[in-house]
């Protein structure tokens, strides 16, 4: 499908009108690395996945009472303030479902929650039937894969980075894999090509770079379901049209949920769920939502060039 990315500025100038909030997606990967918040049950069993189906069964949460939550982070967060509330959709095996809405919304929290990072406080989230509190952590993690620009590159090298986690990979499917993500040509640029050392003590990436090995690295760990979380790229036009071919490809035979600020990236979806302050205030497809008239189809005119500003209504809702 043909596809075209918007004006940057444009975009930034939409995040920046929602900007009230910090954003704390760039510390998930981060996040999924560190040693477990929740327990896990004596009697967890292995995660089977079959096809794919996940359930969100009115699912509430919040920070408040959670170990390990990010004081920062946590700074205007109250208490017991409820963070998402009543999130209920299902996606099909093999769907895609993208999450919209302003900073600060929920979305990265809602994900959060389908890799157990923290436990719901009410209703349930479920994989082909199996509640996520009652299969192993290392199982469920290992089903979900997750592209993102703010990849976590552990010190080691550029080889090992992509490889992480698929330890039974050979260099030739590392290669494989990084073509795919068009990530080849720059890591054959780079000093020592596949053994340069990256992360903080090595080779500094740029996000854009960063993001192309995250896809590798979900390339070649092949799960059953992906997260992808969209930054804004620092990319040229041109890789990015070409990192987001992968991407589609990556998404296309299995269960994927998308985190999308660029609403072009995610129009084919085969849902569409807006978050605004942790509720859903609209779903469905992208043409459902036009027709709709409500933020999407608003943030979408802005994004499409068609209006100029959002409409002062929607503004202040996201100030509120
Ligand atoms: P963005 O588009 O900026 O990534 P988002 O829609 O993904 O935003 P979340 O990151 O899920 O939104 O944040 C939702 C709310 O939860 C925000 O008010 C945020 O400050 C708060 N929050 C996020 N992470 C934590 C945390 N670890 N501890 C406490 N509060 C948090």
């Amino acid at each position: 499908t043909q596809r075209f990315i918007w004006p940057m500025a444009q975009f930034g100038q939409i995040i920046n009108m929602y900007q009230r909030a910090r954003a704390s997606s760039a510390r998930m990967f981060g996040l999924m690395d560190e040693p477990s918040r929740v327990a896990e049950t004596p009697d967890a069993t292995d995660l089977e996945v079959r096809e794919g189906r996940v359930e969100y069964d009115h699912v509430t949460f919040g920070y408040g009472g959670h170990e390990g939550v990010d004081e920062s982070d946590a700074a205007e967060t109250d208490e017991d303030e409820v963070i998402v509330e009543d999130i209920d959709f299902t996606v099909g095996g093999g769907e895609t479902l993208a999450l919209v809405g302003p900073t600060g919304a929920g979305k990265s929290t809602v994900l959060k929650l389908l890799l157990r990072m923290y436990d719901v406080d009410e209703g349930a989230i479920r994989i082909d039937g199996q509640d996520v509190r009652e299969v192993t952590l290392e199982s469920l993690r290992e089903s979900i894969g997750y592209v993102s620009q703010d990849t976590f590159l552990f010190y080691g090298t550029v080889e090992e980075n992509i490889r992480y986690g698929t330890f039974e990979a050979d260099r030739d499917a590392v290669i494989e894999a990084a073509k795919m993500a068009e990530a080849h040509d720059f890591i054959q640029n780079l000093p020592e090509g596949y053994d340069t050392e990256v992360g903080e003590r090595g080779v500094k990436l740029s996000g854009g770079q960063r993001q192309r090995i995250s896809i590798a690295r979900a390339i070649l760990k092949d799960p059953d379901i992906l997260i992808l979380d969209e930054a804004t790229s620092d990319v040229d036009t041109e890789t990015e049209m070409l990192i987001q071919r992968s991407i589609d490809e990556l998404a296309a035979d299995r269960t994927t949920f998308a985190i999308a600020h660029r609403l072009s990236t995610i129009r084919d979806a085969d849902q569409i769920v807006v978050l605004e302050d942790g509720e859903i205030v609209e779903r469905g497809t992208h043409e459902d939502l036009l027709a709709n008239d409500g933020l999407y189809s608003h943030l979408w005119g802005v994004q499409a060039g068609e209006i100029d500003e959002l409409p002062q209504e929607f503004i202040e809702r996201a100030q509120r």
